[in-house]
């Protein structure tokens, strides 16, 4: 049976997860190892030369990524940003041009900012909740329109199909963030885009014990040119991040679909909470992206941001007083967190056109019991 013909679970299980043909080991061992022996010179063994190139126990990762997003190449990094740096550098050249989204990850919008800007790349911001702003936002020279949906921290929502008409006839790359949704929610390929970027921190990893990226492509010749950037540049994941973040996947749809089921019943508790001014959550009938989020995604995910009645000092008191939900930047793993972004994972976004409101928290519901996590937000709301 190939990987196309089975289901979710059990390809997060499988693909790329082939026994040792050494010893039969069923998980792909770590192998912690820069270089390979060669038979003869130029004779190598499996491919492997050398672990910037190629790793065996991240070749393993790579594959179960692609396998997982549906694509044909799946590349792996030593982070999230590593991974759109590698993609910027191969997809984009000095003078052109990207639409970026007016809410995404802080350090996405910093490398755009402060570091793509630079090296003569210019970007516009619109709302890719709204086709006529992107539409709006397109030049001659537009290259690529970066999607993140659900976007962080304001869980906005983006029809991936509809912005992947807008990218195909505008002749630019439609790239979509997937880690907010993870490929067990959405599969932003099937879609019509043409890269995934994932940072694997987040519910890929899962266990909020690896920082990791990666990058998942459509088309095969894309795919190729990337692992050249890839080696060239050299922001690799190292065996022991790739095998911890395999091992994370294998549980990756039972966790997903208690994040989601948490988060339902945490989002509900807040919409009737006095202190709560606004609840951003997908899965309300009332948020402007539901539908879109319910054709598009499986359920609704494990994030949860909310405005505080009485301002920022009272939002930021709430991330003080929670217990359960510790306080901290980062998400998806299976322990709850809360965050201000404000002041912590968007700060470097103040004073731009992606600055959040000051009365934000963001919440990622982690898998615990969830009798627990609402008692504990009722009690940090005081
Ligand atoms: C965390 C995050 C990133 C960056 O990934 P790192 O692994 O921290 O480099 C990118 N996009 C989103 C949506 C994120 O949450």
């Amino acid at each position: 049976m190939s990987h196309e013909q089975q289901s979710f679970e059990t390809r997060a299980i499988h693909a790329g997860n082939t026994a040792d043909p050494l010893t039969g080991a069923v998980v792909p061992p770590i192998y912690q190892v820069s270089t390979y022996k060669q038979d003869g010179v130029g004779g190598l063994r499996g491919g492997y030369e050398y672990s910037r190139s190629a790793n065996p126990t991240r070749t393993a990762l790579e594959e179960n990524l692609a396998a997982l997003e549906g694509g044909r190449r799946g590349l792996a990094f030593a982070s999230g940003l590593a991974a759109e740096d590698c993609l910027l550098r191969t997809i984009l050249s000095p003078g052109d041009h990207v639409v970026i989204p007016n809410d995404a990850y802080g350090g996405t919008f910093r490398l755009f900012a402060k570091v793509v800007e630079r090296w003569g790349v210019s970007w516009s911001v619109a709302d890719t909740s709204d086709p006529a702003s992107v539409r709006a936002a397109l030049t001659d020279r537009t290259k690529a329109i970066w999607v993140e949906t659900p976007s962080n921290p304001l869980l906005g929502i983006t029809d991936i199909a509809v912005l992947a008409d807008i990218a195909r006839s505008a002749g630019a790359r439609l790239v979509v963030d997937n880690t907010f949704a993870s490929p067990y929610l959405q599969q932003p390929l099937a879609l019509g885009a043409d890269v995934v970027v994932h940072s694997l921190t987040k519910y890929m990893g899962g266990h909020s014990d690896v920082v990791g990226g990666a990058l998942v492509t459509a088309d095969a010749a894309l795919g190729d040119e990337l692992a050249y950037h890839q080696n060239a540049m050299g922001a690799v994941a190292g065996p022991f991040d790739s095998w911890i973040v395999l091992r994370g996947i294998k549980t990756l749809a039972v966790r997903m679909d208690r994040h989601s089921e948490n988060a339902t019943k945490v989002a509900d508790m807040l919409t009737r909470h006095p202190k709560v001014s606004r609840v951003l959550y997908p899965g309300l009938p009332e948020h402007p992206g539901h539908e879109i989020a319910a054709k598009q995604m499986r359920s609704f995910g494990g994030m949860v941001s909310f405005r505080v009645a009485g301002g920022e000092e009272a939002a930021v008191e709430v991330c003080n007083r929670a217990q359960l939900f510790t306080l901290g930047e980062s998400l998806g793993g299976v322990e709850s967190l809360i965050e201000h972004p404000g002041r912590m994972t968007h700060a470097s976004a103040a004073g731009s056109p992606l600055e959040v409101p000051a009365d934000l928290v963001r919440l990622s519901v982690g898998i615990e019991n969830v009798d627990d996590l609402l008692a504990d937000l009722t009690q940090a709301l005081g």
